[in-house]
């Protein structure tokens, strides 16, 4: 494919020095996935372009690209930041993360559907003083299917009970209730509030999500779980994970 100039609404995240006086970024964007960004002369003072790409900006950026390899940023507009998620560094060890984790999840330009809007909401409410704990949370979650596997959390594994008591199994991938709990030797013996937890955050739409507050034992414990989930299935191995969890936040 030759390369052509196309508007792409993006968001920025990661970025280092290349070549002299630029610097290579990665965008995520609604309509062709992630990929690198050269921005020319991004390190060279009042350069408007290096303004632009700072670490969780947002906008339409206008790249020069042929989907494939590394794209180039001609110019841009409308472009805003997540202000308060770069001036923070709990907010930003969160928000960084998030992006990490969904980059793993996809090949460059690859088709990213309705995880732009995810991601993008998932920065709006950080920046706005949600939670962080709870969206990332939500946010890995929600990433399982995309890695190709996600648990069954939305009914019970044997009688596809979608209300009632209920405890998971890392083993058998799925909630059981406590009809079926015999059923399931290998079931975690969890509080159930920690599984409902754990259930709406999967289930339910980021945009429904209120300013809860969640006490810190319980989100403590739907954070195991989740870790357990994600070393078992997937072992990512994180290095943005692992900072986080040496913030020790709560
Ligand atoms: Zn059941």
């Amino acid at each position: 494919m030759s390369r052509e100039l196309i508007d792409v609404n993006g968001i920025i995240f990661k970025r280092k020095r290349y070549k002299e006086a630029d610097v290579l970024s990665k965008v995520l964007t609604k309509e062709n996935g992630i990929f690198t960004l050269d921005v020319r002369g991004a390190l060279r003072p009042k350069s408007k372009l290096g303004a632009a790409t700072l670490n969780f900006s947002y906008g339409i950026y206008t790249v020069n690209t042929s989907l494939r390899g590394i794209s180039g940023l001609r110019t841009f507009k409308n472009v805003q930041q997540f202000e308060k998620i770069y001036l923070d560094i709990t907010k930003q060890a969160y928000a960084s993360y998030i992006l990490d984790l969904v980059d793993h999840a996809f090949e460059e330009y690859q088709e990213i559907s309705d995880v732009y809007g995810l991601v993008f909401t998932a920065l709006t409410k950080i920046n706005s003083g949600f939670d962080e704990e709870i969206i990332k949370q939500m946010i890995e979650l929600k990433m399982l299917k995309y890695f190709g596997v996600a648990p069954k959390l939305d009914s019970c594994l044997v009688c596809h009970k979608t209300q009632g008591i209920f405890d998971f199994s890392l083993e058998k991938g799925g909630i059981v209730c406590s009809d079926h709990f015999n059923q399931v030797p290998e079931r975690m013996h969890l509080n159930p509030k920690t599984v409902s937890l754990i259930r709406t955050l999967a289930l339910i739409d980021i945009d429904r999500l209120g300013k809860i507050n969640i006490n810190p034992t319980l989100k403590n414990s739907s954070k195991k779980v989740i870790d357990r989930m994600y070393t078992r299935y997937l072992d990512l191995n994180l290095k943005s994970k692992k900072f986080l969890d040496e913030l020790k936040l709560f």
